[in-house]
């Protein structure tokens, strides 16, 4: 059996990261993945993923934000590639709503540039946009698009250009721990480390359970969908990634993208699923189509026909926030997990602070927010 200082089970959005940053350290490090990251089956696939920094779901989030954009620079250099693209993010919804308000005290708290429009000012500077009256802007222009499947990509390149070892289309199917050491078998073989991170996305679970815990996680299916349009109108040039919290629901979505389409979802709602149970496909439940095409006539008229649509994952935790932890009965385990369906963003520092957590036991950001004492 081969010996490793760490094993990171599931290689997607956090564990790829993870893989990268512990890779920096000399370790002998294992990435474990039953699929081949990045792939369509977890909830790092569509393209593209919107980072904010001024930040809608608290302030606590901006200084993990801020470090997060630091580092997707960082691995813009390194490998001279573009991740980021700075569209800017408009954010929409009523002054009332919990999610303005906490843009726009998070933007004051940490001076961030945000621009507050009134429905008008939208209007006139996006002519693709109808918002009615009562309805505010905040626009982050430092802010925008993040390139999902190509930023997993580049952070397994950088972690096998730097010797550590992955293994794909490895299920990892039970995980014995002690003190001292932890024993990983997959569909194929076993392996030791003394220690794990465990970054298994909405099949968490399955895997904590081998470690005799459980954590209120919820994995719901969501929906997404790219629509045609006016370049001139909804490109990228000219238009921003922007979030909606209307009435009817919080939608998202992003300006056509190399000519691919303006991207639309909703955030909220989504029914419970089992990860290892096929989706159904877009299209396949009722109101797939019709509760994004009910947004873009009443929001982004201009917008044409659908052109496909997709269908992803959240793990959802019950306050929305994340899980970063180590597990309360093996201090050589590390857990990130239940990320809400809001944490690619964060995939580069969260990646960070799993190595810097697994390897100190500590680590310098304040990650108070996402203990799993919380759930007791
Ligand atoms: C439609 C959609 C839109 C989103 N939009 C945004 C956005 O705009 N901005 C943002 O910040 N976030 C967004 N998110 C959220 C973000 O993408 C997720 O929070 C993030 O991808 C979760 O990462 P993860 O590492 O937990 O899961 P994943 O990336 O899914 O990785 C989990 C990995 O574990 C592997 N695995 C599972 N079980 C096993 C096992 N037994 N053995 C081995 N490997 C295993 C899986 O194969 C998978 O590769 C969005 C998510 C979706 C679905």
């Amino acid at each position: 059996m081969v010996n490793y200082d760490v094993i990171v089970v599931g290689a997607g959005s956090m564990g790829m990261a993870a893989g990268y940053y512990l890779s920096l350290t000399g370790k002998k490090v294992l990435l474990l993945d039953s699929h081949n990251p990045p792939h369509d089956k977890g909830s790092h696939h569509g393209e593209t993923r919107i980072i904010r920094h001024a930040y809608g779901e608290g302030e606590e989030y901006v200084p993990l934000a801020l470090k997060a954009q630091e580092l997707w620079y960082e691995l813009e250099r390194e490998t001279g590639k573009q991740f980021f693209l700075k569209t800017g993010v408009l954010n929409v919804g009523k002054e009332s709503s919990s999610s303005i308000k906490n843009i726009i005290s998070s933007s004051k708290r940490f001076s961030l540039p945000i621009e507050i429009m009134s429905a008008e000012d939208i209007k006139d500077r996006w002519p693709g946009i109808t918002v009615p009256s009562g309805f505010i802007g905040c626009y982050e222009p430092t802010s925008g698009v993040l390139r999902c499947e190509e930023s997993i990509d580049a952070y397994r390149e950088l972690a096998i250009l730097n010797g550590v070892t992955i293994l794909t289309n490895n299920r990892v199917t039970s995980i014995t721990a002690n003190a001292e050491s932890v024993e990983v078998s997959t569909n194929s073989d076993s392996f030791i480390a003394n220690s794990l991170i465990l970054t298994a996305g909405a099949w968490s679970n399955q895997l904590l359970a081998m470690l005799d815990l459980e954590l209120p996680l919820n994995p719901v299916r969501k929906t997404f969908a790219w629509f045609d349009v006016d370049e001139a109108i909804y490109g990228e040039n000219v238009f921003p990634a922007f979030a909606f919290d209307t009435p009817n629901g919080y939608y998202y979505g992003f300006p056509s993208i190399q000519k691919a389409g303006l991207k639309v979802g909703r955030h909220d709602g989504g029914t419970t699923i089992n990860p290892d149970e096929a989706m159904t496909t877009f299209g396949e439940e009722v109101g797939d189509q019709e509760d994004l095409t009910q947004f873009l006539i009443n929001f982004m008229p201009s917008t044409g026909k659908l052109l496909y649509g997709k269908t992803c994952t959240y793990t959802l935790t019950p306050d929305e926030d994340f899980i970063v932890d180590l597990h309360p009965k093996h201090p050589n385990i590390a857990i990130a997990a239940g990320f809400s369906g809001h944490g690619f963003k964060f995939s580069s520092v969260i990646g960070k602070i799993l190595s810097e957590l697994i390897i100190n036991r500590r680590t310098n950001e304040n990650i108070d927010l996402f203990a799993i004492e919380r759930f007791k």
